[in-house]
């Protein structure tokens, strides 16, 4: 499942998986690990071999939690609240930009799909991380509804946010995460395309659903 920032990719695939019985893989999250590290450890974020040295000695264990939620275990600490801090959200598309980054990311990202069962969001899932994957959607919705849905969520988990600094904090992080040479965010061609605008999380959900069922043969 690939899309934008904020068409509301997470939470229906969280779902999702939960109703197949699959696991959910957020690579959001991986990418978001790596940029918290770098900001902590003083890393300079335009240093792509020394972020892609980072890496190599971070691991990153993504756990199913209740509610279909996930925690981030990043080198035994759970880190996953503070991957939604601002300053993380800011600064990771353009750690997520370095080849020598995704490389390493996708071939984790690989590995952990590799016996199947799993729902994966993020970017480049169905052109690059996953080109066989049987089913693949593109989740989008229009700026207003997703820039409304970020601002939610953030207020819910206690950040004073203005809508005007997300709408645009979405719009540069989808320049540049669409403008990146190397594996950029883009519609998969088999990719199924799902407008989230003017639907609540059930009825994305089911579309998925039938969709999946009737492709998987279930
Ligand atoms: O999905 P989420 O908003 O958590 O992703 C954070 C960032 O991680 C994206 O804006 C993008 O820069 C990067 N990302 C990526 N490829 C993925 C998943 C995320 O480049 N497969």
């Amino acid at each position: 499942m690939d899309g934008p920032a904020g068409a509301g990719k997470s939470t229906v695939a969280r779902l999702l998986a939960a109703r197949l019985g699959f696991l959910y893989l957020d690579t959001g999250s991986m990418y978001r690990a790596l940029a918290h590290k770098a900001l902590v450890n003083g890393v300079d974020l335009r240093d792509e071999a020394a972020l892609a040295e980072l890496l190599e000695e971070t691991t990153i264990e993504l756990y199913p939690a209740p509610q279909g939620q996930v925690r981030v275990i990043m080198d035994g600490h759970d880190v996953t609240d503070a991957l939604r801090r601002p300053e993380v959200t800011a600064s990771v598309a353009q750690v997520a930009g370095f080849p020598r980054v995704r490389q390493e990311m996708v071939a984790r990202q690989r590995e952990l799909a590799s016996q199947g069962g799993v729902v994966m969001d993020g970017r480049d899932i169905g052109t690059f991380v996953l080109p066989e994957a049987e089913v693949k959607f593109y989740l989008t919705a229009s700026l207003e509804a997703r820039a409304h849905r970020r601002y939610q969520e953030l207020s819910q988990l206690g950040y004073t946010v203005s809508l005007d600094r997300i709408r645009e904090e979405i719009q540069h992080r989808d320049m540049l995460d669409s403008s990146r040479p190397y594996a950029p965010l883009s519609r998969a061609r088999d990719a199924v395309v799902v407008d989230t605008t003017h639907m609540d999380v059930e009825e994305v959900v089911a579309i998925m659903l039938n969709t999946c069922r009737q492709r998987l043969g279930e």
